[in-house]
């Protein structure tokens, strides 16, 4: 493995020469500077493994740095380091995963061994850090006969109550079951449903299924709150709280257990629609849940408009609050935000038990994520359930 070390201070070029080389990288070309830097990637076209960049340097700066490596070493992977502000480091970051660079991670200075080994041991997993790419190119066309066939289905994954740990609700996330693909993420289909008018359709079909598998629940005696997402487009058709209300009393449930969770999405919407239908949503008894709240796409007027009764928190946030101060206070000032709106805070993406006990003591309502459950079939809730209340903590 060759390694470049980018950084116009000796000092943090020697002790991270030092670490490295206790880690078994012997091969390492220093630079001083960026325009040293782009010298020997020029010197040694293809055969850099890893970069190690300072932000802030005279002269050529990192993120010039960065377009160089692209240029010229874009099989490289990096590791951006600063004394600045880490959100100037996480906006790099971004950055040089937008140029398509495999990103191992940011280091704040002071540059520890410990933080330099973890990021590492990254490098050895070569595909845990790419980023996900859509492997699944499908045609409207294509879409539409799929709703058509009945081929959109959800899987559910549980939510759970922070404060005892009681199992009491289900986010439905809609999977396309197709013929010769296979199982598709919604990623790969609701964007293309939301911008060619197929939305309404899609939706239907998943609120449809899932308030009918809710029912199944509480006629076994499981009673589940259920949350399917709707997209803004959903939002026009004036008869979907009735056509809701219906369906709920079908099943034999009442609206209280049924949460729709909106996403401000791209395509501006009639605001006297959206008004109409979720202010008779709620007179109705149904939940609203503000969904990704602290994104671009669910923002402070839609809280102050919009009568909901949740705001979930989304999951970058929680990811991001052990280890990002920014993150963290984004996330404790949602909770007091929600606290003040006498809103049930519900957070998604809990992946670890540290997470679990700072979104506990932080004093969110309810947790979702793979720590808790994966998104499931319908049919295997019923087994969860008995085996989160026989899972020990
Ligand atoms: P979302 O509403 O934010 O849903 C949560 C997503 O996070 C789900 O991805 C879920 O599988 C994933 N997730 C859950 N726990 C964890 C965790 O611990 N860590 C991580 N990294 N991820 C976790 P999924 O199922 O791929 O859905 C992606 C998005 O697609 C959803 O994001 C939602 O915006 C959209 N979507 C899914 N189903 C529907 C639908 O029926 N209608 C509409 N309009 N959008 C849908
Ligand atoms: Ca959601
Ligand atoms: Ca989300």
């Amino acid at each position: 493995m060759k390694v470049l070390v980018v950084d116009d201070h000796a000092f943090i070029r020697r002790s991270l020469g030092v670490m490295l080389r206790g880690l078994g990288y012997a091969d390492i070309l220093e630079a001083e500077n960026g325009e040293q830097a782009l010298t020997l990637m020029r010197a040694h076209p293809g055969q850099i493994d890893i970069v190690f960049c300072d932000l802030m340097m005279p002269g050529r700066d990192g993120i010039e740095t960065l377009r160089d490596v692209v240029e010229n070493a874009p099989k490289a992977a990096v590791v951006l380091m600063s004394g600045e502000d880490e959100r100037v480091l996480g906006a790099a970051g971004d950055l040089a995963v937008s140029h398509g660079l495999r990103v191992l991670g940011t280091l704040a200075k002071p540059i520890t061994a410990d933080q330099v080994r973890g990021l590492l041991t990254r490098a050895a997993r070569p595909e845990a850090h790419r980023p996900k790419r859509a492997a699944f190119d499908v045609e409207p066309a294509d879409l539409a006969r799929g709703i058509a066939a009945g081929e959109i289905f959800p899987v559910y994954q549980p939510k759970v109550s922070l404060d005892g740990g009681a199992f009491v609700g289900v986010e439905a996330l809609a999977r396309w079951r197709h013929p010769t693909l296979g199982l598709v993420p919604p990623d790969a289909f609701i964007p293309l449903a939301e911008a060619h008018g197929l939305i309404c359709g899609l939706t239907d079909q998943v609120l449809h299924q899932s308030i009918a598998q809710c029912g199944v629940w509480h006629a076994k005696g499981l009673v589940l709150d259920v949350s399917v997402n709707v997209s803004g487009e959903d939002f026009v058709r004036l008869d979907l709280p009735e056509d809701i209300l219906a369906q709920a009393r079908g099943a034999g449930i009442e609206p209280a257990r049924v949460v729709l969770e909106v996403t401000e999405s791209r395509i501006a919407n009639d605001p006297t629609a959206l008004l109409d239908i979720t202010a008779r949503l709620r007179l109705k008894g149904f939940g609203l849940s503000i969904d990704d709240f602290g994104t671009g796409f669910s923002s402070m007027a839609q809280l102050r408009r919009l009568p909901f009764t949740e705001l979930k928190i989304d999951r970058q946030f929680v990811g991001g609050a052990l280890t990002s101060d920014a993150s963290r206070s984004i996330l404790e000032s949602s909770v007091d935000l929600a606290r003040k709106l006498k809103l049930t805070v519900a957070v998604e993406g809990v992946e670890t038990r540290a997470e679990w006990d700072l979104v506990a003591a932080l004093g969110c309502d309810l947790a979702q994520g793979y720590f808790i459950g994966r998104p499931m079939p319908g049919a295997e809730i019923v087994a969860w359930a008995a085996g989160w209340r026989a899972r020990p903590d």
